[in-house]
């Protein structure tokens, strides 16, 4: 059955099952002209937006299934909620589908976010749905809160301070090019580029150990590093070969003849975390979050980020890493 069979409100009316998995602070969900929620007191409340374009961020049947993509488009979102250091409770969204589309495939696109919602405790107030002539446009809008004051920024991080890294670096961005190049195997990197995994529970510790700045690595870590150098005003000082790279990353990159490193700096959409904070307050936040890598520190400086590869330095520019723009 096509979207165009069974209309706008036909498919709302498909799409609004189990869309409120934490009932106790909804009062108004799908249903009416705009969705009520109630706020906790003395936590302030954290609103992130992202967009996914189908054929520019993720193609069917080829870097993604409908389910993935879905699921994918709300955890961008609780990403950009877990940097700020908050807990998702609630998200909006707006889908332009074209009529072509089978009401199986929104179904599954469905269960996607329904899937990732659920694991997080996030419910899905509502939305709004549109035509689009060519390609299907995700846009999600999610909130969060955190206690008042507490929002971990991109601008606190001192001299003195590690900068440390969420897991390993450079999966997703090499699990697109396995994906676009139909090779076999390399489950994991696939995975992490179809179906990530947002750093929430990582981003509640941050605020809980005093981490100074944090920022999610969703353009790869020569862009959020500088992202943090700028806004903090100071240099971060980053030591290549510390940076943790997966066993499957190392192998597929002495297959294909790619550099881990670009993946890694420049990839993006790893959507790990990256922080900084007191040495002290990091080895106790390790002690209950033990996948974290310290890659560097942080100096006084002028805003920017640099690379050390043994003895050597480099400026490591935001755009990212010089093997991957000019190598390619
Ligand atoms: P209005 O015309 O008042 O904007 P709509 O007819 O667009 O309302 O939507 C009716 C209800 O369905 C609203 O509660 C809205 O939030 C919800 N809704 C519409 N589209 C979606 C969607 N794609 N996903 C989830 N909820 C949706
Ligand atoms: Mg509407």
């Amino acid at each position: 059955m096509k979207l165009s069979d069974i209309g706008e409100f036909g498919f709302i009316d498909r799409i609004k099952k189990d869309t409120i998995v934490n009932p106790a602070s909804v009062v108004v969900g799908i249903g009416d002209d705009g969705a009520v929620y109630k706020t906790t007191e003395g936590k302030e409340q954290v609103a992130v937006i992202d967009t996914m374009i189908e054929g520019r961020h993720f193609i069917i049947g080829k870097t993604a299934t409908w389910y993935e993509a879905g699921y994918k488009a709300v955890a961008s979102n609780l990403s950009d909620i877990a940097a700020m250091g908050a807990e998702p409770t609630h998200l909006v969204l707006s889908v332009a589908l074209t009529p072509q589309m089978d009401a199986a495939q929104t179904d599954e696109l469905y269960r996607g976010m329904k899937d990732i919602c659920r694991h997080y405790g996030v419910n899905i107030l509502g939305g709004d749905t549109v035509v689009s002539s060519e390609g299907a446009v995700l846009t999600v809008a999610a909130f969060g809160e955190i206690e008042a004051g507490k929002a971990v920024l991109r601008s606190g991080a001192v001299p003195g301070d590690i900068v440390a890294v969420s897991n390993t670096l450079g999966n997703s961005g090499a699990g697109l090019d396995v994906l676009l190049a139909g090779d076999a195997g390399y489950a994991a990197m696939k995975k992490a580029h179809a179906m990530p995994v947002p750093q929430v529970e990582l981003g509640r510790l941050a605020v809980k150990y005093g981490c100074h700045s944090l920022n999610d690595i969703s353009d790869g870590l020569a862009s959020e590093s500088n992202e943090i150098a700028a806004a903090s005003h100071v240099d971060l000082i980053l030591d290549k070969l510390q940076i943790p790279l997966s066993d499957e990353l190392r192998r597929w990159c002495e297959v294909s003849g790619k550099d881990p490193y670009a993946y890694a700096l420049a990839g993006g959409e790893d959507y790990e975390l990256v922080l900084t904070m007191a040495p002290d307050d990091f080895y106790l936040l390790k002690e209950e979050f033990s996948s974290l890598t310290v890659i560097g520190k942080v100096q006084a400086g002028s805003g920017n980020v640099y690379l050390k590869d043994g003895h050597h330095t480099q400026v490591l520019a935001p755009s990212g890493w010089n093997h991957f723009s000019g190598g390619e």
